[in-house]
């Protein structure tokens, strides 16, 4: 497995032609023999548009959602199935937008990231406490009942594809990244709890919240960081390689 990751979550940002003409850019700056794995989520309708753009350079494309079932009465959601075909390999799932915005609970996160890992898929699991829970001092509590239905639940075999994000709520979107310190202890307790509770090896462990080429440095050299989950800098494509640059500079 490649030692780090750079994830770019477009969001619902981009139309078509400037999906493909972003997802050129990027692909002209990654040389897939580099050892950061470059992961690009755009809008689901972008996804097939934005494969072909990326073809032959290495870098993978995934949706920012998924749902557990190959087809049926599920209207606005797009199967495994549809992302795989579509050209896309991974899913985000349980990004706070999901969970805030849409109430998504953490049992239908624990679902959908479990039917996409059953279809083939990789996912990046995300996971994150707003900054009220923090204050109250709930981080690990709330860290723990998101991570608990799908560590339950995930047949083992299934770990190898799986990623996490820890995504702080207050981070997401405000250029306000979280300390280096309250990334350290937040990804060691979710890489202590992850394998106390299933026994098994933490799935490599992202950090996202206001990622720039300017703290990304000093957040993924601290331990148990593998990488970053990007939104704002990942819609500009010198940021982004300057990211990608960091990362492989500090391989
Ligand atoms: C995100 O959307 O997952 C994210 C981390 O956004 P931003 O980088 O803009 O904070």
């Amino acid at each position: 497995m490649l030692r780090r990751f750079l994830v770019g979550n477009w969001k619902m940002n981009l139309g078509l032609r400037d999906s493909t003409l972003l997802a050129g850019e990027i692909a002209r700056g990654y040389n897939s023999a580099m050892n950061t794995a470059v992961w690009l989520a755009p809008s689901a309708l972008a996804l097939q548009a934005v494969s072909a753009a990326v073809k032959g350079s290495g870098i993978q494309i995934g949706c920012q959602n998924a749902h557990w079932e190959t087809s049926g009465a599920f209207t606005g959601e797009d199967s495994p199935t549809q992302i795989q075909e579509a050209g896309g390999s991974f899913a985000i799932i349980g990004h706070s937008e999901r969970r805030g915005v849409f109430a998504e609970s953490e049992i239908l996160c624990a679902r959908r990231a479990i039917g996409a890992l059953a279809h083939g898929l990789q996912v990046i699991f995300c996971i994150g406490e707003t900054l009220q829970q923090r204050s109250d001092n709930q981080t690990a509590g709330v860290l723990k009942s998101q991570l608990e239905p799908l560590i339950s639940n995930i047949p083992s075999g299934a770990f190898r594809s799986l990623l996490l994000a820890y995504e702080p709520v207050w981070a997401i979107g405000t250029g306000m990244a979280a300390s280096l310190e309250e990334i350290r202890s937040a990804h060691a307790m979710v890489n202590e709890y992850w394998q106390s509770k299933s026994g098994e090896p933490c799935p490599p462990i992202l950090y996202g919240g206001s990622v720039s080429a300017d703290n990304f440095a000093q957040i993924i050299s601290l331990p148990f960081v593998r990488g970053g989950l990007v939104g704002g800098a990942s819609l500009e494509p010198q940021k982004f390689l300057e990211m990608l640059r960091i990362s492989e500079s500090l391989l």
